[in-house]
């Protein structure tokens, strides 16, 4: 089991981040805020999915226009993404937004970052200090040279006192880094020194399957180590799928478990059956399942009675036939043509039994 970092708990809107709260799923929209149907639109997806507290860009006036009727009706806290304009900081706030991300390096001078600090507190808005190799402050580059895992640790610690010595600590940090080393690094050193709440994720992770073990790598060993209060996976995809990929990381090791795992083996000489079809069938099916339900879907008998004894549902196939299990229990033999159906509804029943208990 994962022992977290204990860190102090802050609060993004209604939702807890930090101490013992579970690892918080974030994402990001895609669309132009200004278009506040879209906007809204995407959110409410990524809520279904499972996300918890989602980020929006305000890089022009209309999107800070439009920022109010998105957060009124977001299911979700809505974060503001300020960069280089403090102002926008300041309306994001009077628009209600429920925390805002400022990238110091980029803000500028110590006194208007203390301001927006200031407003945040007056507010009750939280602030997500994002500090990445891209905007070190020149004296850190000066004395490391580039911008290195100490010099991107060095520039939140900073950020981080002067928050406190102001009595702010409703904030919490993200240090990200496309570089997953540094990343990895940069965070243990700062996580090290502090109880602040840890945004990770890693930046620009890219699309398809190489940003998903990026990420899943990156985020994996820090969350290995307790560190990490919210997490955000950053694909090149429609965001839904960064969320789905985070809870898939937080499932597999066993910090949050929402929504359906699906366990099914590799295959080799001795299957029988056409198992990555039913497979397919099977999570095609289950899309969208928010109930935690631990699915195997076994080739044949040799691992199947392990696998399925810890599962809610499993599958062990034979020639032409399978067995249908419950937590280990054979409950019924079923044809090679009923096979999907007949764990599809299995598995209803697993979730109707759920729904009535609840
Ligand atoms: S469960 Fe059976 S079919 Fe699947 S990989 Fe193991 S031995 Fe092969």
């Amino acid at each position: 089991m994962v022992e977290r970092r204990k860190t102090r708990q802050i609060r993004v809107g209604d939702v807890p981040v930090g101490g013992s709260a579970p690892v918080v799923v974030q994402s990001m929209t895609s669309t132009k805020t200004r278009d506040v149907e879209a906007t809204l639109e995407q959110i409410n997806r990524l809520h279904r999915a499972g996300c918890e507290i989602v980020r929006v860009a305000v890089p022009h006036r209309e999107d800070l226009e439009a920022l109010e009727d998105v957060v009124k009706n977001s299911p979700i806290p809505v974060v503001a993404d300020v960069h280089f304009a403090p102002s926008y900081a300041f309306l994001s706030m009077e628009k209600g937004a429920q925390g805002v991300r400022i990238n110091p390096g980029n803000i500028g001078r110590e006194e208007i970052v203390r301001e927006i600090v200031e407003e945040a507190k007056a507010k009750g808005v939280a602030i997500r200090i994002g500090v990445n190799s891209g905007s070190l402050e020149g004296d850190l580059l000066e004395k490391y040279g580039y911008p290195c895992a100490d010099a991107l640790a060095e520039s939140a610690l900073r950020w981080s006192e002067r928050f406190e010595k102001w009595g702010f600590t409703n904030y919490k940090v993200s240090i990200k880094g496309s570089d997953v080393l540094q990343n990895v690094r940069a965070n243990l050193i700062f996580a090290e020194r502090t109880d602040v709440p840890l945004h990770i994720g890693v930046t620009e992770a890219g699309m398809g399957r190489r940003g998903i073990v990026k990420s899943a790598v990156g985020i994996g060993v820090l969350l290995y180590m307790g560190i990490g209060d919210t997490v955000r996976v950053s694909l090149t995809e429609d965001p839904v799928v960064e969320v789905e990929t985070a809870y898939d990381i937080l499932r597999s090791l066993g910090l949050r478990s929402r929504g359906v795992e699906l366990i099914s083996c590799p295959t080799c000489g001795r299957i029988e059956v056409d198992l990555p079809k039913i497979v397919r069938e099977v999570e095609e099916k289950l899309e969208g399942v928010d109930q935690s339900i631990r699915v195997a879907i076994m080739g044949c008998v040799v691992n199947a009675m392990g696998e399925a004894r810890e599962a809610d549902v499993g599958l062990a196939c034979g020639r032409g036939f399978g067995w249908i299990f419950r937590k280990g229990v054979p409950l019924r033999k079923v044809r090679e043509e009923n096979m999907t159906q007949e764990l599809l509804r299995e598995i209803a029943e697993l979730k109707e039994e759920g729904t009535k208990e609840e």
